[in-house]
């Protein structure tokens, strides 16, 4: 393999510098801060250690030149599944998320009170992607088949609150699926046990909609601030749209309250009507993930996160907002600010380096619609407390 890439140059010895690395003359845009503006940002011992324009580059072990790129914090995937090896959703995310800027993932509920310890264990300590993880009310994760809560009694609220209350460090909140196939009648009891399980964990509840028995004004209206509304823009009934194209009563109030709008793109979970109608009413998502998971193609079917990114930009979003909602946005909501999402000097250095290509390009959606961009978005690189992955090396080997 050869390190001869563009805009790469060779590691020099590292006593003479004062900087690992340095990344060069990008654009760097960081709406937590507010700032967008051409600069330097330059790394050491993993972290980030300056922010400011005219860093010089021989005090760098390593340069990027991010000339014409855009440098974000590191992008935060707030929907995947990363329980590989246990969990029939499981993919190892590390090759997918070093190929698309993610340097974060939060995994959305493959494991349960049962086998938590195993996801910790086995699977958070050895990715190099951070990641953190909803835990699921069914004492196994999410389930396929047979779905997770068609069995109530495999449900254990108390042990899934217990299970987040002792893992601060990793677990975020509770998710439940509230699907047909998932629940055992019509999802009330299962959402009762979800809401029981965060009340007693003090965290959010994440719910899946898409083919849900349950009303969804129903749903809306049972969450607290905080509490997400997962692929929240699935053309698979009920949508928060109505046929007709308007909102659905009580989302926006929703909103409104608190209650997260969240993208979680996936193979089945994104129309193009649905997310225009919605955008028209005035629902924009609160954070744009993907659901990468083990048993569908992300990449072959254009939901990686920066395809889903470039989408809301071709839908009329700014590229400062889909960084702020693929960054600060979902740090926020699993309560890590202070810690990802943000290009602040002291903090881990997690960058994601993107291009923008001009063209002309066609996208689709999950039920085979088509929408048109004059852009496509890619990640150039992404670096992981200082340590640097080619997206370009690492990008899957399909299409
Ligand atoms: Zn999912």
């Amino acid at each position: 393999m050869t390190l001869a890439w563009q805009g790469w140059e060779a590691p020099v010895s590292r006593e003479r510098n004062e900087f690992d690395l340095l990344v060069h003359s990008g654009r760097v845009i960081d709406p937590a801060s507010g700032r967008d503006a051409i600069t330097d940002v330059a790394v050491t011992d993993g972290k980030i250690a300056a922010v400011g324009s005219h860093i010089e580059r021989s005090k760098a072990a390593q340069v990027i030149d991010a000339t014409g790129l855009i440098v974000a914090p590191g992008l935060v995937d707030l929907h995947v599944h990363a329980y590989h090896g246990v969990n029939a959703y499981g993919m190892d995310v590390d090759p997918l998320c070093q190929a698309t800027g993610v340097t974060t993932a939060v995994d959305a509920g493959s494991s349960g009170p049962v086998n938590f310890e195993g996801f910790r264990d086995f699977v958070v300590r050895h990715t190099r992607t951070r990641l953190y993880g909803f835990v699921a009310v069914a004492q196994h994760g999410v389930t396929r088949d047979p779905g997770d809560l068609v069995h109530p009694d495999l449900a254990d609220a108390e042990g899934a609150a217990r299970v987040v209350r002792e893992n601060p460090e990793i677990a975020v909140g509770i998710k439940i699926r509230l699907a047909s196939d998932k629940v055992a009648t019509d999802g009330e009891d299962a959402l009762a046990l979800g809401l029981q399980a965060a009340a007693l964990c003090g965290r959010p509840l994440m719910v899946h909609i898409g083919e849900t028995p349950l009303r969804l004004e129903k749903i809306v209206r049972a969450l607290r601030p905080g509490d997400i509304i997962t692929h929240c823009f699935t053309p698979l009934a009920p949508s928060v749209t109505r046929r007709s194209g308007e909102l659905r009563d009580g989302m926006l109030e929703a909103q409104e309250r608190g209650v997260i709008f969240d993208v979680a793109h996936a193979g089945g979970h994104f129309g193009f009507d649905v997310v225009k109608n919605a955008l028209a009413g005035g629902l924009v998502p609160n954070s744009i993930s993907t659901d990468i998971h083990g048993r569908t193609d992300a990449l072959a079917r254009g939901f990686l996160i920066t395809d889903v990114m470039i989408k809301f930009m071709a839908l009329g979003l700014g590229i400062s907002e889909v960084i702020r909602l693929t960054t600060s946005a979902p740090a926020a909501i699993i309560s890590q600010e202070d810690k990802i999402g943000s290009v602040t000097v002291g903090r881990s250095a997690d960058l994601a380096v993107l291009a923008i290509e001009h063209g002309r390009f066609t996208f689709t959606d999950t039920v085979g619609k088509n929408l048109e961009s004059d852009a496509r978005l890619s990640a150039r690189w992404t670096i992981r407390a200082g340590e640097v992955h080619d997206a370009r090396l690492n990008a899957p080997n399909a299409c």
